[in-house]
Order: structure tokens, then sequence, then C-alpha cells
């Protein structure tokens, strides 16, 4: 097992590491035992960065794209440098295994490497002997960044590396529940960047409404759930604060009939049970047709088989606990409400004995919608496969929800794979894998899934107001 010691981080205010008004226990969700007290920050601390932010913000934005672009990758080497204990760091406070900890530090460097190198040009509308009139993009100015649990670095960084490369500067709010490595990361930051650029300041969730009421900030990006992010919009409407929102979903997959059960057992698995099925854009809904729909059950356990449940820290290990227990008990409840109502836990791994907020790999069918465990995000390691017969009937209720993060079309045939796909409606659709998200390619919600995307320039143009600058000769 793995081990490595851990130095208690602090929160990071104009440059300065600094403790914290409060402390916030940590719990090892391997364990259910706190293994660390971190520094939480006060109203007034926040305040304090919210003024360090406004006071760094004229020096940053004046810095030129190729200089952010520069200090970008100076974070990267940063991370680099450190990314065997901030891996670990997300080991013990997540739960994930140790290898998938250290894909997600690579999955941030990977934002580095396309937001470091994109051009920010201005969009010329006309320029004639009448005059010239371009659109510019300028940064929106102090960004409160408010983040989940299940990718806690990913996540930061996600909002981090385009709202620096677009002239911002930010104000991280980890998870409570998972704040180690971000404070850390933050720590680390401030070797190379100026003071007030990045600043990470943890605490309960009071913290969120103080940051998304605050009238020193100017946008929100937000990451976690549908009804937390209804709350930051209405927090954020008292100033007009720009609102990203990457909120949650219950993203169908529908297999087609002309696919080979045993090419597509192990990929299907995987797209619900990645990182426990943690994962907002993860296969929460499979809908099978009836002529094939035992073969693909068998194909996804035999997947399921190979899980071993344990300790991240643990070697051999692929799949961790629930990260915390009010998730752990939603699990359970769903998963135990649709076997109440006639469904059948097909497949049931093992997981360790003692504590520890473990969930076996659950795989239901004989379910249909009407029960929760259908009809809502578990956001676990647990996921209903359902039987249709007609295709347009299958669609529908992919769409019957308020949810539109992901969905997917499982077929041999890609043409009618991507016929099917145009008719569900989410923010991305993926044929024969789900879910894809990654730096290049935007990434955000339709309906209740949220507002606005991540990644790609699209991503980065939200950090951003449009200026016009109209001139007449
Ligand atoms: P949550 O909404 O409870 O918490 C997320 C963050 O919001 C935390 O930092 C929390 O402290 C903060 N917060 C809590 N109350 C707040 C308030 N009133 N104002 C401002 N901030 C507040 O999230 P959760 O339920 O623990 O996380 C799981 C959800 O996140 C799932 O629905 C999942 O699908 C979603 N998620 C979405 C994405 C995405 O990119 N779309 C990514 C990961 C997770």
């Amino acid at each position: 097992m793995a081990t490595h010691t851990i130095t208690t981080p602090r929160l990071t205010i104009g440059g300065r590491a600094v403790a914290g008004a409060a402390t916030l226990p940590v719990i090892d969700p391997s364990t259910g035992e706190p293994f660390i007290e971190v520094p939480a920050a006060s109203a007034e601390q926040l305040d304090e960065a919210v003024r360090a932010a406004n006071a760094a913000f004229p020096g940053w934005r004046a810095t030129s794209l190729e200089r952010r672009q520069d200090a970008v990758r100076a974070i990267a080497d940063v991370i680099r440098a450190n990314i065997d204990e901030l891996a670990y760091l997300v080991t013990i406070e997540q739960g994930k295994p140790l290898a998938s900890a250290r894909g997600e530090i690579g999955a941030c460097l990977r934002q580095v490497d396309f937001f470091g190198s994109i051009t920010l040009e201005p969009r010329i509308i006309k320029d004639d002997e009448t005059g010239r009139v371009e659109v510019r993009r300028e940064p929106v100015g102090v960004v409160g960044g408010i983040t989940v649990w299940n990718y806690p670095i990913l996540a930061a960084m996600f909002k981090l590396v385009p709202a620096l490369v677009a002239g911002n500067v930010i104000i991280i709010k980890p998870s409570p529940y998972t704040p180690v490595a971000t404070l850390r990361l933050g720590e680390l930051l401030q070797q190379v960047l100026p003071p007030g650029v990045v600043q990470v300041v943890a605490g309960t969730d009071e913290l969120g409404p103080a940051l998304t009421g605050h009238p020193g900030v100017h946008k929100i990006s937000f990451t976690g759930s549908v009804p937390t992010g209804k709350l930051v919009m209405a927090s954020s409407a008292g100033t007009l604060k720009r609102v990203t929102l990457e909120l949650g979903g219950n993203d169908a997959g529908i297999v087609l009939d002309d696919v080979d059960p045993a090419a597509v057992g192990k990929d299907l698995f995987w797209a619900g049970f990645s990182n426990s099925g943690q994962v907002c854009a993860a296969l929460k809904r499979l809908y099978v047709p009836a002529s094939k729909f035992d073969e693909i059950c068998e194909a996804i356990a035999a997947e399921a088989a190979t899980v071993v449940v344990g300790p991240g820290l643990a070697d051999g290990v692929n799949a961790g606990p629930v990260q915390n227990k009010p998730q752990l008990d939603r699990v359970r409840e769903l998963t135990e409400g649709a076997i109440a109502a006639g469904g059948e836990a097909f497949f049931s791994g093992k997981v360790p004995e003692g504590p520890g907020y473990w969930f076996p790999t659950t795989l239901i069918r004989g379910v249909a919608e009407g029960t929760p465990l259908v009809d809502e995000e578990p956001f676990g390691p647990v996921m209903p496969i359902l039987s249709y017969t007609d295709l347009d009937d299958a669609v529908a209720r992919a769409n019957d929800t308020d949810y539109g993060l992901g969905a997917s079309v499982w077929s041999s045939d890609l043409d009618r794979a991507a016929a099917v796909a145009e008719r569900l409606d989410a923010g991305s659709v993926w044929v024969n894998q789900h879910p894809v998200v990654t730096a290049t390619v935007p990434f955000g919600g339709v309906k209740q899934s949220g507002i606005g995307v991540e990644g790609s320039l699209d991503g980065l143009l939200a950090y951003t107001n449009i200026k016009v600058l109209s001139i007449k000769r």
C-alpha cells in the first residue's frame, strides 16, 4: 500500500497561505474516519480573498495572453513536480484508486496543453472606408469556482485554466468532502502566480452562498447537483453574475439490436461504473432490445465480475468506496427501493468487510420508469438495465426526464446509431462510448442539467464578456 506524509494544507488568500477561522474534518471514505482537519474560511476571510482578487485583476488582465499562457504552463510544471503527493491526497479524500487519481491529474495537464495554446483574436464584422467594427472578448473579472467531490482536482482545473487564460482571477471553493488536494494545489500555485490570481478557500456548504452572493465576484462557475445549481442561480441574480452550471444527469444509453453483446459488454459496464459510478455523465439507465436482453445482461455482468473494490491505496483495486455517507445512504435507498419494487439484483459484487463507505457493484433488471432508481440520479455503483421492444418507445423513454447531460447509442451500424443519436435530448450524445469529456470538446447539459459548457473555445468564452469596438471613418 502506498504511503505519503500529509502536511495540513492552508487557505491561500492574497498570495499567502493562512490558517482558517475554524477547522473542517475530512473523512477517508475507505475507513469512514476523519484523517485530517483542514482550515475553514470565515465570511471575513472570504471578503479578504475577494478584495485580494479584485486588487490582482487589473494587473492580470493587462498581462498578455502569451504571458498568461506561460503562467498556466508553469502551473502544469508545478502539478507534474508534485503529482505523487496530489494523487495520494485525491485517493485518500476521494476514495478512488491511486492510478485513477493519477489519471485525473493527467487530465488536468491536458487542460493546460489545450488552453495554453489557444488564440483569442477579435472578430472583425466590418472593416471598410466607412469604418471598422470588431468584437472583442474581455475577461469578466473575479470568478468564483465551486467544485464537487467526485473529481476534486480536475473540476478545479476545468475552471481555473480557461478562466486565467481569458484574463480573469479566480477563487476556488472545493467541496467540504474533498478540500485537501485542492487546498494543497492552491498553496503550490502561489510559487508561480502573482498574489490573488488563484486563491482556494475551503469551508462548509455555507461558504457557497457567501461566494455566489458576493458583490465583488463577477462570475460563478459551479459544478454540483441540480437543486444547488438552482440556489446558485438565484443567489447570483442579486448582482447579475454570469453563471455556468454543470449539474447532474440521468444519462440513458440505447443499445440497438445489431450489437454483438460480447463486444460491447466491457465498455457498457465501465460507462456506468467508472469512478464507482460517481460521474455526472455516467451511463445511468441502459435500454436494451428484448431480443438481446439476457445476452447483454450477461456480458455486462461478466465485466462486473472483474471489479475489485477496496481502499484506493491498496494494490490491485480498480474501484473505491462511495465518497461520502449521505451518498452511500442514497445509493442504498434507491437500490433497496428498486428491489422492493420487483427488481432483481442479478449481479452484486464483493466489498471489503468492516468500516468504510462500501457498496457492492450492482446491476438491476426487472424495473421500469416510475421506480426512483430509474427516474433519479443514483451517482454510485448501481445501474438499472431496462428492456424495450420498439426503438421509438426507447427514444421517448430516454428523453422523458428533466435531465439532459449525456446519452449514448450502441450499434455496429454507425449511420443508424447517429440517426438515433440525433433524436436524443442531451448536451453530448456518444456512439459506442460514454462518457468522453476532454479539454478540446465542449461539455455541458441541456434542460436542468446545466447552463453553458466547459472545455473548448466555447468553455473559455464563458469567462469573457463581449465588447464591441465600433469606429466611424
Ligand atoms: P452539491 O450541489 O451538494 O455540492 C456541490 C458544491 O456546492 C460543493 O462545493 C458545496 O459545498 C457547494 N454548495 C452547497 N450548497 C451551496 C449553496 N447554497 N450555494 C453555493 N454552493 C453550495 O453536490 P453533490 O450533490 O454533493 O454532488 C453530486 C452532484 O454533482 C451530482 O448531481 C453530479 O451529477 C453533479 N456533478 C456534475 C458535474 C458536471 O460537470 N455536470 C460534474 C460532477 C458532478
